[in-house]
């Protein structure tokens, strides 16, 4: 076995590399506005009412119409799901790995077609995107291995005359639901984590990328899985989801998305349903108001464009986005002003070419909700760039920055989920970690420093899942930086990280007298 190395990212200044993405985009061009059924079973299932999918860039343009799940054709899924793991469960988990491998080379062979799919679906930049699907590829590849290191279990001590063992089973059926900004990546990861520990799935994308979902349960029915271990069952959160969370046969629910969704499905599924014989398993994760720190000792330019990175990268839409920049207050104009002038230069459009830096946000909700909150931000500081959207054509949002926000302001507390960053002055360093841990979140986190010391203090008292030094709070890497959050962030569960898996699991422990 080839030891798991990170799949890399396209290098677009290369002529062949661009070409060849374009020619991804004529692809996927070629199937804009298709239907796509549910996939039961290994049944499509076509229905009345449709899911329409989008081009947030472009707005009268259709990515695809998808087959919407209501409770009875969700039931109809567990019904299936709940059969398929009768024997999905005994299938050796080396196939079970091998099906994951395989599925990683077709999805490299179409590299550029996914990413495509993902400019047109959910307005990433190609850069995002190659990021996105790459991450896809690596979850593919790192827990298909992370299973073969788990197969014989773990070591626990047998005394003479006795054999014990420990070894990891699965669980059952698991619903797996999904957020649409990371719609290739974290919708394939967790669906796969939960069928490679040998459990049967019940796919739930979000609402606004369901045509990405497709098209990869697709590659998976040709990497070989069986019918009815993955089912796709795009529908309403609110109808299908909590259907299913509530279901006495859902054993698992692996979700990831808002702290208000998330904490709903937490407690929903802590409710023992009547002829239900478990505890159900919650894997949830959540958002983030995540914070980069910079003190006087630090490379005052890497701060800049790191924050600017952070901030901007796929128009703020990432959990792990820089929201907030606390800086001590002898560096504090020179970081803002600079982090002005960079986000001043950023370009923002339809992302037709790789040169374009930022797309468009997701729906018209997300540029209700963050416009509201550019309106907050001019009442609680100082609007210094940006401030401005136009929905004519698609759901552009100018990188904004505010500077002089209180700690305790809406702008410095609430996840706002797009292209938004606040600025606030600390007394010194550890003023500044302060300040970054007064947040309910505890999602991700950078020190930019060239002092030890604070580095040190920060690893020890920055309360976040995923502390960066020197460099910005985005971009985790499957199998090198496992990525979850503490506190409001979710169950800090760790995916693409060597804990992952067995949250898809129990351990048997047998002993046996010889
Ligand atoms: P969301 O609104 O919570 O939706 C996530 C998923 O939950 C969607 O599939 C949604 O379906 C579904 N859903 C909605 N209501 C539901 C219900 N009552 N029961 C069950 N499922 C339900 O989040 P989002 O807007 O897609 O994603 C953005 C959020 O995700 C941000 O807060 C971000 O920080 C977080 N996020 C966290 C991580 C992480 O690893 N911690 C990673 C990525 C994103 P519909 O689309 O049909 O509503």
């Amino acid at each position: 076995m080839i030891p798991y190395k990170h799949e890399p990212f396209t290098d677009f200044s290369v002529k062949e590399n661009k070409k060849a993405f374009e020619e991804g985009l004529q692809t996927v061009e070629s199937y804009l506005g298709q239907d796509y059924p549910l996939i039961i079973g290994g049944e499509r299932v076509i229905t009345e009412e449709k899911i329409v999918s989008y081009n947030p860039g472009k707005k009268n343009e259709v990515v695809g119409r998808v087959s919407k799940a209501n409770q009875d054709i969700a039931e109809k899924a567990m019904q299936v799901a709940d059969e398929a793991f009768k024997t999905w469960r005994k299938v050796k988990p080396e196939i079970r790995a091998d099906i994951l491998f395989r599925a990683a080379a077709i999805v490299r062979r179409r590299k550029h077609e996914f990413s495509a799919l993902l400019v047109k679906e959910a307005g990433k930049p190609w850069n995002e995107a190659d990021a996105d699907t790459a991450e896809a590829i690596d979850f593919l590849e790192y827990y298909g291995r992370e299973m073969l290191a788990l197969k014989d279990g773990k070591k626990v001590e047998s005394r003479p005359g006795e054999y014990n063992r420990y070894d990891y089973i699965p669980l059952g059926v698991g619903v797996v639901i999904s957020p649409w900004n990371f719609a290739f990546a974290i919708m394939a990861g967790t669906a796969v984590a939960a069928l490679v520990a040998g459990n049967t799935v019940l796919l739930k994308p979000a609402s606004t990328t369901p045509v990405v979902a497709a098209k990869f349960v697709e590659v998976m029915e040709e990497a070989g899985l069986p019918k009815g271990v993955l089912n796709y069952i795009p529908g309403s959160g609110k109808e299908v989801g909590d259907y299913l969370v509530d279901h006495q046969r859902t054993r698992f629910i692996s979700f990831t998305g808002s702290r208000d969704v998330g904490t709903r499905i937490y407690e929903r599924a802590a409710k023992v349903q009547p002829g239900q014989v478990w505890l159900k398993r919650v894997i949830a994760e959540m958002g983030g108001k995540d914070t980069m720190v910079v003190d006087q000792d630090a490379d005052l330019e890497l701060a800049a464009q790191s924050i600017v990175k952070s901030a901007f990268g796929f128009s703020g839409q990432k959990c792990s986005a820089c929201s907030r920049a606390v800086v001590v207050e002898n560096v504090y104009d020179q970081v803002l002003d600079r982090v002005v002038e960079l986000t001043k230069e950023l370009s923002l459009g339809e992302t037709t070419t790789p040169e374009t830096f930022m797309g468009p946000v997701i729906d018209q909700a997300a540029f209700d909700k963050i416009t509201s909150y550019i309106e907050i931000g001019k009442e609680e500081g100082r609007l210094v760039a940006g401030g401005e959207g136009d929905s004519s054509k698609g759901y552009f949002i100018k990188p904004t920055v505010f500077a002089d926000l209180h700690p305790n302001s809406r702008l410095m507390q609430e996840e706002i989920f797009g292209p938004v960053v606040g600025f606030t002055k600390a007394k010194d360093f550890d003023h500044a970690i302060e300040v970054a841990n007064d947040t309910d979140y505890g999602l991700t986190g950078a020190v930019i420093t060239n002092n030890r010391m604070n580095q040190e203090k920060a690893r020890e008292d920055f309360h976040v899942g995923n502390l960066y030094f020197n460099r910005g709070c985005t971009g985790a890497i499957v199998g090198y930086q496992p990525f979850g959050g503490f506190d409001m962030s979710g169950t800090d569960s760790k995916a693409g990280g060597p804990d992952y898996l067995t949250l898809h699991m129990q351990a048997k422990t047998t002993s046996e007298m010889l």
